[in-house]
């Protein structure tokens, strides 16, 4: 069989492949979009809270203070899950993230974020309109809400934190809060909204419909394995189902999974996985909610989706590849009957399983290959992915066409490990 031809090929379509591939479409390059079964957001793109994070700049670090990894160590905080048996293997991705998570680290994270964070929401508008997508990105923000004093510090913490950025906030009482979001339960006494951010009441038909864009404008989009990519003279090779391609540049965005192909050509990156669950429930009584609440002590998120209220989980620390558990949803859900007590039947059979692929600086990778030229690297957005998708995919592409990138790229580089 005869070889097909394209300038880049891009392995992987959750959002950051996707949007990886429209970036660089919209500079002139012609471009292969390959993913397992030629479907886009199948994986962890699938089934998110569908928040585009304006205020992220901070990152999602691992605690610090004593008590707090004690509790959590022993299975007494309900934000995370620890799968015990894990522990040994994913002992020194931990150990790497804990050390990256000191407070000058963290703030180097932050100021580095910031130039992708800030046009996060402007990023996503310039590739919905096009794509007939702005009814699935919505207005409304989203809310921190908690239950006590002491979740109300630690969320109004944030706040002071973030001030610097100029991140707009507003401080809700309970009867503000109850303004918004009507259907709450009593278990809450204030919140703090976020009106800038976007949400999607549906993550992977956004992405699919950016997909779609992609394909109408001439791209192309095959099922192949990506583990097949070869180096072949100055340029790569890899089979798909439709044959062999030839490819001058490859970009690889296989979010956790990149680490399979990477390793490959001898990049061994730090790449860990903080899994997290979603399930949807029906909501009783005509209740509904209007935007994503967390609660801030539980941490988990109350979603209002297509398909229902979705709850996602906050991080299962478990090998990329370990069985799935219903455990931390099962003890989330009584929560988020108390938080919104209209929450009615599940909708699903099984809670679905997502993989964020984390680095322990929680900061992605958007750059070249160091040893190999043609190899271009955007992986690693953590809890952000959503958020970061289509501004990392056009960082990238301004590198792929040797133009002045719009930020600095170097917090973002791949021998930074
Ligand atoms: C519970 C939960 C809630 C979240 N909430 C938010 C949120 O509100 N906002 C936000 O910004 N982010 C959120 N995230 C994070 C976000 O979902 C991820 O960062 C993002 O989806 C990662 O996208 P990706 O394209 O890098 O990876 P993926 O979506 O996983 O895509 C990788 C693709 O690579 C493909 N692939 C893998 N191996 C191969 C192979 N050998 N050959 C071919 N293809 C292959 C897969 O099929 C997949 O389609 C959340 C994550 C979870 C789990």
């Amino acid at each position: 069989m005869s070889s097909s031809k394209t300038d880049v090929v891009v392995l992987g379509a959750g959002i950051v492949g996707v949007s990886a591939a429209l970036h660089l479409q919209a500079k002139g390059q012609t471009v292969t979009l390959i993913d397992r079964v030629a479907e886009a957001a199948t994986e962890t793109s699938f089934g998110n809270t569908g928040i585009v994070q304006s205020e992220a700049v901070f990152p999602y670090t691992f605690p610090r203070a004593p008590g707090e990894i004690a509790a959590a160590a022993l299975g007494l905080d309900p934000r995370v899950h620890i799968r015990y048996a894990a522990l040994p293997a994913i002992a020194p991705w931990i150990w790497r993230y804990f050390l990256a998570s000191s407070a000058g680290r963290r703030m180097a994270t932050a100021m580095a974020m910031r130039g992708l964070v800030g046009r996060c929401v402007a990023e996503h508008r310039a590739l919905a309109e096009p794509a007939g997508a702005t009814a699935l990105l919505r207005e409304s923000g989203w809310i921190k809400a908690w239950r006590t004093t002491r979740g109300e510090d630690h969320a109004m913490a944030d706040v002071e934190e973030e001030k610097p950025f100029g991140l707009p906030t507003v401080k809700l009482s309970r009867d503000d809060l109850i303004e918004l979001e009507p259907h709450l339960g009593g278990v809450v006494s204030g919140g703090v909204h976020y009106p800038d951010p976007l949400t999607t009441p549906d993550p992977q038909a956004l992405t699919q419909t950016y997909a779609n864009l992609f394909v109408a404008r001439g791209g192309k989009f095959v099922a192949g394995d990506a583990l097949s990519l070869a180096q072949s003279g100055d340029g790569w090779t890899l089979t798909t189902a439709d044959g062999p391609l030839q490819a001058s540049a490859a970009v690889v965005a296989l979010g956790p999974w990149t680490t399979d192909l990477a390793k490959a050509f001898g990049y061994r990156f730090p790449l860990g996985a903080k899994r997290g669950y979603h399930m949807h429930y029906a909501a009783n009584d005509g209740a509904f909610l209007n935007r994503p609440v967390l609660d801030v002590e539980r941490g988990y998120v109350l979603t209002p989706m297509r398909r229902g209220i979705r709850l996602t989980t906050g991080a299962e620390f478990a090998r990329r590849d370990d069985p799935p558990s219903s455990a931390h949803l099962d003890r989330l859900e009584p929560f988020g009957r108390g938080l919104l007590p209209a929450l009615g039947a599940r909708l699903d059979s099984a809670p679905w399983l997502g993989k964020r692929p984390c680095l322990p600086d929680m900061a992605p990778v958007i750059g070249p290959a160091p040893r190999h030229k043609g190899l271009w690297f955007d992986f690693g957005h953590q809890h952000l992915g959503l958020t970061l998708g289509p501004v990392s995919g056009r960082l990238l592409a301004e590198m792929i066409a040797g133009e002045t990138p719009f930020i600095d790229p170097k917090p973002f580089r791949a021998d930074r490990f």
